[in-house]
């Protein structure tokens, strides 16, 4: 489809095309120092020369500088650490020297075992030279010995190299002490609470390298985000030198980004209800495919849930019922859990063009074998640009043109990202963040680190400057023991057994399905009372399931799979003081500041809403313990007069409690989480700042880095927060502007225009 034919067909709803022109590639020769036993590896899979950035990228590892390459999907990062490695492996120069006549070795640690896996399938080609070995919990005995006894190359995670490798460093010796290049492999998962535990499980490895004598060069490869460099030094506690340049080639490709019209709301029985709602990006992404497969371009769409992708297949498939019946057949749905051989058919009927449009949910990116399409519509922001460029990166045949389509879902960041394409396609502002302070995390990795070697002052720097802090409290906690060779560990427990580095607060609650006992998943203690309490609608990977109980005591919710026409909505009441003001930087009569809070939250009751437009069916009542959570905040305040002349005829709370819902909708724009990761609250008065407060807090014990983030990007987060608010056309706030789904207080009370006028008086005085 031609672009400007889209916006000449649809109108209004493409609020941005783009067109990416084609990119030539920066080809430049192969260093001298590579092995040629590596080049002919290289050579037997078709590569000859290098691009631009790997070029760049490898001088640094040679020179011994620890690197992060930071390009899109596709570019060769793997090259980038693989080859410099190996060479090291063959008996080549690599750039990292050793100490006596010990054996080279690598250590590769991936986010995932899957991603480790297919690491060490690509290492096949070097079997001449390079001895690797996946170490994961999959490991039998015998293999788990080879590991350690033989292989050079190990490919890991740091699940395992948390709980076996690093508290059993003595028998891993051998390898550990021959370690030239440490390999962190997707960086940017490594985010949050879970980033803090990986940035410590780095330091305990380093500590033990310098024990044996090893001085590894760090290789880090991330998806394009703000500031890599400044990301890689906080997880590796080292300096990194960035490559962000990419020279790969593509091919041109069209975007447009499109968001749904607003349409008059109206109640089961016809009645109008309070306000507009947006026409769902499910029924516009049907429409749209429709269109695209009577114009014969082979279509992939993108949708969160499977309820989703079937909703945008039957849509297709309806109208093309009524257009063209010969097309209905031509389109499909995709969904987790088919057979190989049903994938391997779908995958066959895509390329030959016998299908021309499926609709998948996104675990189809995860084991099937698409390329080649014409078109992809993702339906909502998947949550990063890296995300969103992966999933377009799926059309594009043969150095065809191809054309991705991004429909905006009804919520605060998409509505902005519709209306700032610059922000999906100008250079990155979202950053990966987290905090490795937080003494939730930092004192098991003490406590572990110590058990491993003793610690001592000098390891101090290693962990940071609240690293003696967190010592002592483990000494007066009985935990260690000064002796005169340092802290020891005095317990007979293993110490990585405290740090659960994968949850993210409280112990997990366990989701068990009724009919067959099965496990189907967990979730954070830390949300389960909002998601998981007795009678919620709890969505699994797609699957829609109803809570028939919840064990609070035990931490286990007893489901059942339904589809129930009805969604749930937990309330909760919500206090929060300060207990700390670490940083305040005034805005005029306003002030930005960031500390740690206390937050006291408690569920009491949750509301039944209809998924087919009949609004509020009812409430029920829960009995739920109140929580306390010891986080961080930044918060937000304004004069006494500043509100009275800002917001004259404006509901002052109802104005605080939007402009917070916006703020908490738009943050992962500028910090890759999720605002599920984040809470709010706001008042008219604050006891603890005695005039009016909006706070965001982290939702993890200690803090998550991103309440952090939104206090160092505070001007520029309030101004896309303001103009996401003022660019929604509805009248009094919708889900694409101020409502929240999470809204504790049901989304009331709300005042949109009012909204708007309590960020710039904010931002009146905010730096520039
Ligand atoms: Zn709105
Ligand atoms: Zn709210």
């Amino acid at each position: 489809m031609d672009p400007a034919d889209l916006v000449q067909r649809y109108g209004e709803r493409v609020t941005h095309v783009e067109r990416v022109p084609a990119r030539e590639a920066v080809v430049e020769p192969w260093p001298d120092w590579i092995h040629p036993a590596v080049r002919d590896m290289y050579a037997a899979e078709g590569i000859d020369t290098l691009w631009g950035h790997q070029a760049e990228a490898l001088h640094h590892v040679h020179a011994g500088r620890h690197t992060v390459i930071s390009t899109g999907t596709a570019s060769g990062k793997s090259l980038v650490f693989q080859a410099p490695a190996l060479t090291g492996l063959a008996g080549g120069r690599s750039g990292s020297s050793l100490h006596g006549n010990r054996m080279p070795t690598v250590l590769y640690l991936a986010p995932t075992k899957a991603l480790a896996a297919d690491q060490l399938r690509r290492l096949a080609g070097a079997a001449a030279f390079a001895r690797p070995a996946t170490v994961d919990g999959d490991n039998s005995r015998e293999e788990r010995a080879w590991a350690r006894d033989h292989a050079n190359y190990l490919l890991t995670n740091p699940d395992t190299l948390h709980h076996s490798i690093l508290p059993a460093h003595a028998r891993w010796a051998r390898a550990l002490g021959g370690l030239t290049h440490v390999v962190v492999d997707e960086c940017h998962h490594y985010r949050g609470v879970f980033g803090a535990h990986v940035a410590h499980v780095l330091r305990r490895l380093r500590r033990i390298c310098a024990h044996y004598g090893a001085d590894p060069t760090f290789v880090l490869s991330s998806a394009t985000v703000s500031e890599p460099e400044v990301f890689a030094a906080r997880l590796t506690g080292l300096e990194v030198v960035p490559v962000t340049e990419d020279s790969s080639p593509h091919a041109a490709r069209t975007i447009a980004l499109w968001e749904p019209p607003l349409m008059p709301g109206t109640d089961p029985s016809g009645n109008p209800t309070a306000g507009p709602v947006r026409r769902s990006a499910t029924t516009e992404a049907g429409e749209l495919l429709t269109d695209l497969v009577i114009g014969r371009v082979r279509t992939l769409a993108f949708v969160r849930s499977r309820r989703g992708a079937e909703s945008v297949a039957s849509t297709a498939q309806r109208r093309l019922g009524e257009i063209d019946p010969e097309l209905v057949g031509r389109v499909a749905t995709y969904r987790g859990g088919y057979l190989p051989e049903e994938r391997r058919e779908l995958e066959r009927r895509l390329r030959s063009g016998d299908l021309l449009g499926l609709a998948s949910t996104n675990a189809l990116e995860l084991g099937i074998d698409i390329a080649g399409l014409d078109a992809v519509i993702t339906v909502g922001f998947p949550g990063t640009r890296a995300a969103l460029q992966q999933q377009f990166g799926r059309a594009g045949r043969s150095g065809r043109s191809s054309i991705g389509i991004l429909v905006a879902r009804d919520d605060p960041l998409d509505t902005f990202l519709v209306h700032h394409p610059e922000a999906l396609l100008g250079a990155p502002v979202e950053a990966s963040v987290f905090d490795p302070d937080n003494p939730y995390v930092l004192g098991p990795h003490l406590a572990a680190a110590a058990q491993e070697i003793p610690l001592t002052e000098a390891d101090f720097a290693v962990f940071g400057p609240r690293s003696a802090e967190g010592v002592a409290a483990l000494e007066d906690a009985g935990w260690l023991r000064k002796r005169p060779a340092g802290w020891f560990w005095t317990k007979r427990e293993r110490a990585s057994d405290l740090a659960d580095i994968r949850s993210s607060g409280g112990s997990p609650v366990q989701i068990v399905d009724a009919g067959t006992g099965r496990l189907i998943g967990t979730v954070d203690g830390g949300s389960a009372d909002s998601t998981v309490h007795e009678g919620a609608v709890y969505v699994h990977q797609g699957d829609i399931h109803v809570v028939d109980e919840y064990d609070v005591d035990h931490g286990i919710a007893i489901v059942h799979r339904a589809d129930p026409d009805y969604s749930t909505m937990a309330r909760s009441v919500t206090e929060i003081a300060v207990t700390e003001t670490e940083r305040t930087t005034p805005w005029g009569a306003a002030a930005m500041s960031f500390g740690s809070v206390e937050v006291v939250n408690q569920v009491v009751s949750y509301l039944k809403r209809s998924t087919t437009g009949g609004g509020i069916l009812g409430e029920e009542l829960l009995e739920l313990p109140a929580r306390t959570l010891q986080t961080k905040a930044v918060w937000w305040t304004l004069d006494a007069a500043a509100v009275a002349e800002a917001l004259e005829h404006d509901d002052v709370p109802g104005a605080a409690h939007a402009a917070e819902h916006a703020a908490i909708g738009l943050l992962p724009l500028l910090a890759t989480c999720d605002r599920w990761d984040i809470g709010g609250v706001s008042t008219a008065l604050h006891a603890d700042t005695g005039t009016l407060t909006v706070f965001v807090y982290d939702g993890h014990p200690g803090g998550a880095g991103f309440a952090e983030r939104g206090y160092d990007v505070a001007p520029r987060w309030l101004r896309v927060t303001r103009d996401a608010i003022a660019a929604c056309e509805c009248q009094d706030g919708c889900p694409s502007c101020v409502q929240s789904p999470k809204c504790g207080n049901g989304n009331e009370p709300l005042d949109k225009a009012g909204a708007i006028r309590l960020l710039d008086a904010f931002l009146a005085g905010a730096p520039t």
